[in-house]
């Protein structure tokens, strides 16, 4: 989201006559566009910014804060960030360049306020990727207030972007070589709902979906971030019907413990939140599965941290994101009693890390043999004339190949695989 939030300042900066720079250096102006989610994000967004501000300089480049950070902590920032100019929250990116002018003449400028229709705002692409895929973002805010989340109190509630808008914008990325789009919203399977209608028994987002994929040249259509509660039937059955969403979903369970999804304020029951992995295994023969926990949630016993490992068996994650606890301040679990000791949540990080390993190694491993269809993402990591493209089911593919195939889908063989990724050759 961050980034896709970071090319549409970049769009309209360029659009009001400024340069990109690769070198921090030779900047005049350098935004941080910054996450709340977890502590550790925060705390390297101060650092980066006070490093900056203290280096000399013949001449000091205007420095703002810019995302959930600037919303959460506002004018506090000037005072713990001496020298910073410019402040600007989740509503306002694309009033960057007006912003900026405004320091010119003021010290301090900060602009918090929500703004009708900022979820429109955010629609424009730079080509400096030069990949295959893109992010387009589909909606803003989210109206669930899980209590360890920050993110309604920066985002603030669920606003939709109109359908025809987002498949303008499709089609333009099309014309400009875009194969996959990833949609983006902090709930983004509950697109549209309580505003726009249902139809054949299928919500807004299951009817967006199927219009992207009558898109000819889009290949690959993957989301993030969905919630439970917004994947009914209409969205199982799209994965069987809908082959561009490929073999790929993600599911955040939070807990395994119900008295701990209570205490979340997650409105479902690991029973239900089982039986929709159940039948998204029955639909998609090979579907792999990813989910995010946090261990160590206040009153976690380890009985019901037990039951989250149980259920991340049962469930056979592929993939997955771990977190432990944080208190993220004016989120409503900081006030909740029994806060877990830090060696404890350690622990019980390493326990499910572990587990993950075992799940992923093992579904990566049962790939070896078989030839797989990659859509070239262009070079690997590791560079030596490898390229790196992704599966169907978003499994990451390191193969020998020609930087020239980048955006092309090529067949790979698949000679090997680690815990996180495969590796294999072109046929
Ligand atoms: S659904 Fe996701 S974004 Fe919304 S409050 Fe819960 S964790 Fe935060």
């Amino acid at each position: 989201m961050n980034e896709r939030d970071s090319e549409a300042v970049i769009c309209k900066l360029l659009e009001s006559g400024h340069e990109i720079t690769e070198r921090e250096e030779s900047a005049d102006i350098i935004l941080l566009n910054t996450c709340s989610v977890r502590e550790k994000a925060e705390q390297k967004a101060i650092g980066k910014a006070s490093r900056i501000l203290n280096t000399s300089g013949k001449s000091k480049p205007t420095v703002g804060i810019l995302g959930c950070m600037a919303q959460n902590r506002g004018q506090s920032l000037f005072q713990e960030l001496p020298g910073l100019g410019l402040v600007v929250g989740t509503q306002k990116f694309h009033q960057v360049p007006e912003l900026l002018e405004k320091t010119k003449h003021q010290k301090h400028v900060i602009d918090l306020a929500e703004e009708i229709g900022s979820q429109n705002e955010i629609k424009h692409h730079t080509n400096l990727k030069n990949g295959p895929s893109a992010f387009v973002s589909i909606m803003q805010g989210c109206n669930m207030n899980c209590t360890f989340c920050i993110v309604p109190k920066t985002r603030g509630q669920e606003r939709y972007r109109p359908m025809q808008e987002i498949l303008d914008e499709i089609y333009q990325l099309v014309d400009d070589g875009i194969k996959e789009v990833t949609l983006l919203g902090q709930i983004v399977n509950a697109y549209g709902r309580g505003e726009f209608a249902r139809v054949d028994q299928k919500s807004p987002f299951v009817q967006l979906l199927e219009k992207i994929h009558n898109i000819d040249g889009i290949y690959r259509i993957r989301f993030t971030s969905p919630h439970p509660i917004a994947y009914g039937d209409d969205l199982i059955n799209a994965f069987e019907r809908l082959p561009k969403l490929g073999k790929y979903a993600h599911l955040p369970m939070q807990s395994g413990s119900n008295s701990i999804l209570k205490a979340m304020n997650r409105p479902y029951k690991i029973e239900n939140f089982l039986s929709i992995v159940d039948r998204l295994r029955k639909k998609v023969t090979g579907i792999r599965l990813s989910t995010d926990v946090i261990v160590g949630f206040p009153g976690e016993t380890r009985a019901d941290f037990e039951l989250t490992k149980k259920a991340f068996i049962e469930a056979g994650f592929e993939m997955g994101f771990i977190f432990k606890y944080s208190d993220r301040s004016g989120t409503p679990s900081v006030l909740l009693d029994g806060k877990i000791e830090q060696n404890e949540l350690e622990y019980r990080n390493q326990e499910l890390l572990k587990l993950l390993e075992i799940q992923s190694f093992e579904s990566n491993q049962s790939l070896i043999g078989k030839t797989l269809e990659v859509l070239i993402e262009g070079e690997a990591r590791k560079g030596r004339g490898q390229l790196m493209g992704r599966t169907p089911c978003f499994r990451k593919v390191n193969f020998m190949g020609d930087i020239s195939m980048t955006g092309d889908i090529a067949k790979v063989r698949i000679s090997d695989a680690s815990v996180s990724s495969l590796s294999g050759n072109l046929v």
